[in-house]
């Protein structure tokens, strides 16, 4: 039977310990780290996502805010928010909830925003740094996933790791950091041949696709490590991309949905902020 990775948990104490760092700092300089939030549109997911990181922001000491742009919004004013943030002192991290109306150019607007500030990791200088190994601010779930992996002690030198998905939000930049940890990374997508058996060898197995269920547990190699990224919602509630009831017989360890890789997303977005705080009061 699988042990746990459990996300809620570790991400309690990452949360505790930066309100702890946030509070000696605010006493020491009277300054405290600030984020905003940029949210276009009324999908209702993306509110109740946004709600989440102003809640966790208040609980770390981090100021935040949330800029409310209507739906019908264009490029250019967006980027126009963003630009302000940019040039705003006490704003040390910006984030832009994904997705964008369809009428919005995505990568314009991640363009925009200052790689200092830039706490969801996704601008080209930020992921050009996490390909490079050099020191930035890198996308929050991929840094989550590590988090949880070496809370647990999980080794990655040297294991075979497999990344089900290949986005730049997770499987792209995750697969970079587990490289840069030594893993020998295999990535799969929605062309790969044969998933059944590249899950078959995997020592460390991280799904981030979004379908239902769709890695079946036979596939798991006994003894695994599973990281499940997707949230899928379905008539039974949120389930993750791995067939969880079927993996937990195979697999040494194994991240619950939810509680697993989301509250982790959370705290990394934290932590980015922190860092992003700390690299501009130094500069
Ligand atoms: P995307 O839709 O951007 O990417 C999905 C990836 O899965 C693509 O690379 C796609 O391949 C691949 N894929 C699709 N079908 C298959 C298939 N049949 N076999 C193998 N690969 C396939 O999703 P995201 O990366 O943004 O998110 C993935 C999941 O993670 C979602 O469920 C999302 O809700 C969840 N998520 C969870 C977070 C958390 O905090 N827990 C944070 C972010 C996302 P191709 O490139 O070829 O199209």
């Amino acid at each position: 039977m699988a042990k746990i990775l459990d996300g809620k948990l570790v991400a309690a104490s990452i949360r505790q310990k930066l309100r702890t760092q946030v509070d000696v700092y605010q006493q020491e300089h009277q300054k405290r780290p600030g984020l905003e939030v940029v949210l276009v549109g009324d999908d209702p997911a993306s509110h109740v996502y946004v709600r989440n990181k102003e809640r966790a922001c208040a609980q770390a000491g981090i100021v935040s805010d949330t800029v409310k742009l209507p739906a019908e919004s264009t490029t250019e004013s967006v980027i126009e928010v963003v630009d302000h943030a940019n040039r705003t002192d006490s704003i040390h991290g910006i984030l832009v909830q994904m997705p964008l109306p369809p009428q919005i150019d995505t990568q314009a607007v991640l363009s925009a925003i200052s790689p200092e500030k830039d706490v969801d990791g996704l601008t080209s200088q930020n992921l050009g740094r996490l390909a490079q190994g050099k020191p930035g601010l890198f996308p929050c779930t991929p840094r989550g996933v590590i988090a949880l992996l070496d809370y647990y002690g999980i080794v990655l030198t040297g294991r075979r790791a497999l990344v089900v998905g290949r986005s730049m939000l997770v499987g792209k930049p995750l697969s970079l950091l587990l490289l840069a940890r030594d893993a020998t990374v295999t990535m799969a997508h929605s062309r790969s041949r044969d998933l059944d058996q590249l899950v078959a060898e995997a020592e460390i197995l991280v799904a981030a696709v979004g379908r239902p269920q769709m890695i079946r547990g036979e596939w798991i190699k006994d003894g695994a490590v599973v990281v499940d990224v997707g949230i899928n919602r379905t008539p039974d509630g949120l389930v993750g991309d791995v067939a969880y009831q079927e993996a937990v017989s195979r697999a040494d360890w194994i991240t619950p949905v939810p509680g697993g890789v989301g509250p982790m997303t959370i705290a990394m977005l934290l932590d980015n902020t922190w860092q992003a705080f700390l690299n501009q009061e130094r500069s």
